[in-house]
């Protein structure tokens, strides 16, 4: 049997911290999907795994998808025909299902205290045996097994996996799949809240899912929940099992080892939503003609579950800042100028709400450095002299200690000129300078301008001088040269 109606997807992040990129993966290729075929897409929050919740954790997945233009129909915040959309909201619809199941003998009772089931594990391990329940508790009463040691008030109810259970079953993008032999699973837990497989089952029939697309780790699981989809008489949905997303030593990508596993990794370090997205697209992906660079939509229009990758896909994180330097110069002035000063609000160089003046000194300075740079955290350190007070700026120790012998007299040439200024344009700053320091003090001009650019930046690389210079105002600059010279003495 399989559903019928509108294309229904879904993904169901369990909010356990920061959120996994792994779901924005999920995400963008359910939705690749979905608006292709124009159906509906959930966001379903897992939250039964009351051990590792976390509390802004569901907010922070919200935050994550919309800024990378991942959005859903249907979900715990917008509402949908199928609400609620949080498992912790819908513990009363999974008990029914187990209940069903236990009259039909699909599932039993087990008492088995937590210490012998960890005793029954080490045994079989010692024994070489394959680890599994041993189904002490099968066909047996609640009185009969009291008189057993180990047992525990609460019960838990378990699947009981039959000998011909189904291993097989068809997936999209790898055709036939052959899964391990389950354990018999518990379904629903001493403490009445589901465990993820009776839940997955029960929401993504009632939630009326026609396709299951989710990462490869899953596909143990999949016999278990086909077997539940057959006891309960529910229609199947399609299974897609996406390649894991991994490191370039094939490792799996955890939150624990590897920052790039966070999603809000990303936009602290200052990669742009669609950069991520195009590189997310590419790790389990191609495009028809090959190529690398592509929106969204232009995924949207040519996908097919046929050139999901299913080998080995590998997250590069140089290719995503490639692709990242790509984005930054395709874009224009205005909207890079607009993502720099959300970048300085993040990372703290600017206040929550900027000033006007801010934000312009902002949009002048954005071409100084839509060339220089891949990702915008750089123009951070580039632009941050901009937005501190002149007695706020900070000499970094390598260009304090790159000054040579000749600066005081470099800068006091400088400043002399510099006064005698008529307009502040960057043009006339170089002229101006140029005759003072080349021409006057006879200096190269490789060595020349370093001295100024570490009075007015504080560091020993900067976006081009002059234009910052011009930017930054006369006053200030003069302010700046004038401080360095003083330390100096
Ligand atoms: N809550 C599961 C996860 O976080 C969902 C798996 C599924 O899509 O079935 O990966």
């Amino acid at each position: 049997m399989s559903p019928t109606g509108p294309v229904r997807l879904r993904v169901a992040p369990s909010p356990t911290g920061d959120p996994h990129v792994g779901t924005a993966y999920m995400a963008l290729f359910n939705l690749a999907f979905v608006r292709q075929v124009g159906g509906q897409f959930v966001l379903r929050i897992e939250d039964t795994d009351r051990a590792r919740y976390r509390d802004d954790s569901e907010r922070q997945v919200y935050d994550m998808l919309t800024w990378l233009g991942l959005t859903w129909d249907e979900g715990p915040d917008r509402g949908g025909p199928y609400a609620p959309y949080r498992q912790s909201e819908r513990l009363d619809h999974y008990r029914p299902y187990a209940e069903r199941l236990l009259a039909d003998g699909h599932a039993y009772l087990c008492w088995c205290t937590p210490e012998r089931l960890a005793q029954m594990r080490e045994a079989q391990q010692k024994a070489k045996q394959p680890t599994g329940y041993d189904r002490l508790c099968l066909g047996k009463t609640r009185e009969q097994r009291a008189e057993l040691p180990g047992f525990s008030d609460q019960a838990v109810v378990r699947m009981l996996i039959p000998d011909d259970a189904p291993l097989v079953f068809q997936d999209i993008i790898r055709g036939e799949v052959r899964a391990p032999r389950p354990d018999d699973q518990v379904i629903l837990k001493a403490d009445g809240f589901p465990t993820y497989h009776l839940a997955v089952v029960v929401d993504d029939h009632e939630m009326a899912i026609t396709h299951v697309v989710r990462g490869e780790e899953w596909i143990s699981s999949t016999p278990k929940h086909v077997l539940l989809h057959q006891w309960l008489g529910l229609p199947l949905p399609a299974y897609a099992h996406m390649p894991l997303l991994r490191n370039t030593d094939k490792s799996k990508i955890s939150k624990r080892k590897n920052p790039a596993a966070r999603l809000t990794w990303f936009r602290e370090q200052g990669y742009l939503p669609e950069a991520l997205r195009n590189f997310l697209a590419l790790v389990g992906y191609s495009m028809p003609d090959g190529r690398e660079v592509f929106s969204f939509a232009e995924m949207i229009e040519s996908f097919d579950w046929h050139r999901v990758n299913t080998v080995g896909p590998v997250f590069d994180l140089d290719k995503l800042a490639w692709l990242n330097g790509h984005y930054v110069r395709a874009l224009s002035v205005d909207d890079l100028a607009g993502r720099v000063t959300e970048h300085l609000v993040l990372s703290g160089v600017l206040p929550a709400e900027p000033t006007a003046a801010q934000r312009d000194l902002g949009r002048q300075a954005t071409p100084l450095v839509q060339e220089r740079m891949q990702l915008l955290s750089e123009a951070e350190g580039m632009l941050a002299f901009l937005f501190v007070a002149d007695d706020d700026l900070q000499v970094a120790d390598d260009a304090a200690a790159s000054l040579r012998e000749d600066a005081p007299a470099a800068l006091d040439s400088s400043i002399t000129a510099l006064r005698g200024l008529d307009q502040w344009v960057a043009a006339d700053i170089e002229a101006a300078l140029r005759t003072a320091l080349v021409e006057g003090l006879g200096l190269k001009p490789k060595v020349a301008f370093g001295p100024l650019r570490v009075g007015v930046t504080g560091r020993r690389i900067s976006p081009p001088l002059f234009e910052s210079m011009q930017i930054l105002g006369r006053d200030s600059s003069l302010a700046r040269l004038s401080a360095l010279r003083h330390r100096l003495g």
